[in-house]
């Protein structure tokens, strides 16, 4: 049995939820999945364009048809229309295919939505070798709960993924990964307002996994360090800044600083959770939460606005004793 990812468009996977249209067709102009790629017996999760997974079908039974010309693809259709449900519209938008692939499908069910990590624009994505990991990830669901994954989220308490996240709200910003939620203020964020670090921290707050290391106990060793060292750590926490991810080198032909991702440990030094909570831990994470492309050099006042977010976190968890689990 193979696995496929078919995305439909809103009105249409609506019918066949309804149990209204009990067969998918795609048409192309070139041999493309799902052409000769479906069988008998197959699952298909049924994806709503720009939404979520929202059902998913068995296959019944398949037809394929190739060497289509505009006329056979009006009787082609005459004879299916009553489970294919295809509007005159779309009719137009297909008259020049050349290929067909009907999948009659069985079992329709829906299933509670969720979101899928598809980076791409295909409209069809069979399960095979290639994009297995995908596929598994999109069978698994939203990632299970852990103390150490920025994936997950707890989005019922509004605590949201937005890490690495492909879902993106009309302006292209990004949306929660698991929920698809658009609750940040990212313009607002962009902007890097040095007066309104108060409203940024509280955005941050909206992702799960900044909201743990704001919460998270912080480590004896780091605490101590933080203690003895209170009057020099806006000075360490920029060279720290700078250090581990100021400076972009050509590694694999991409411009990024070393070990981008793994640069920022997680225990330690109290400037290590301030980044984490910040969202200055790499170059992914500065790029989406303070809207500075990856691929160059931060700049100074960069560099000093990043500080000034560490700084905060730094002395907030100190003033509240900094092994508190308290909100
Ligand atoms: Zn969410
Ligand atoms: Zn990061």
């Amino acid at each position: 049995m193979k696995i496929h990812l078919a995305v439909l468009y809103k009105e249409y996977l609506d019918l066949i939820l309804e149990g209204k249209k009990t067969i998918e067709a795609r048409f192309s102009k070139v041999k493309a999945p799902p052409f000769r790629k479906v069988s008998k017996g197959d699952k298909i999760l049924l994806k709503e364009s720009r939404g979520p997974v929202r059902g998913e079908a068995i296959v019944k039974d398949t037809k394929y048809f190739e060497g289509l010309t505009s006329e056979r693809i009006q009787e082609l259709v005459n004879s299916f229309n009553d489970g294919l449900q295809i509007k005159n519209d779309f009719l137009r938008e297909i008259k020049n295919s050349r290929y067909a692939t009907l999948v009659f499908l069985d079992n329709v069910s829906e299933v509670i939505p969720y979101y899928v990590r598809k980076t791409d624009r295909r409209g069809w994505v069979v399960w095979s070798q290639e994009n297995q990991k995908y596929v598994q990830e999109t069978l698994d669901g939203p990632p299970k709960k852990s103390d150490m994954n920025p994936y997950f989220s707890d989005c019922e308490s509004g605590l949201h993924s937005f890490f690495k996240s492909s879902i993106r709200n009309k302006e292209g910003y990004p949306c929660c990964r698991n929920c698809g939620a658009d609750v940040v203020d990212w313009k607002r964020l962009h902007r890097r307002d040095s007066d309104d670090i108060a409203a940024t921290i509280q955005e941050l707050k909206k992702e799960w996994w900044r909201t743990h290391w704001w919460n998270v106990e912080i480590d004896q060793k780091a605490l101590d360090h933080a203690i003895s060292r209170k009057t020099d750590l806006q000075v360490l926490s920029r060279k720290r800044i700078q250090k581990s991810v100021g400076t972009v080198y050509d590694l694999k032909g991409r411009l990024q600083p070393y070990r981008d991702g793994y640069q920022t440990p997680y225990q330690g030094n109290i400037i290590y959770y301030a980044q984490h909570a910040t969202g200055t831990c790499c170059r992914k994470c500065i790029q989406y939460w303070h809207g500075i492309p990856e691929g160059r050099d931060l700049r100074d006042e960069e560099i000093d606005y990043l500080t000034l977010l560490v700084t905060a976190y730094i002395r907030a968890r100190l003033n509240e004793g900094g092994g508190s689990r308290d909100k």
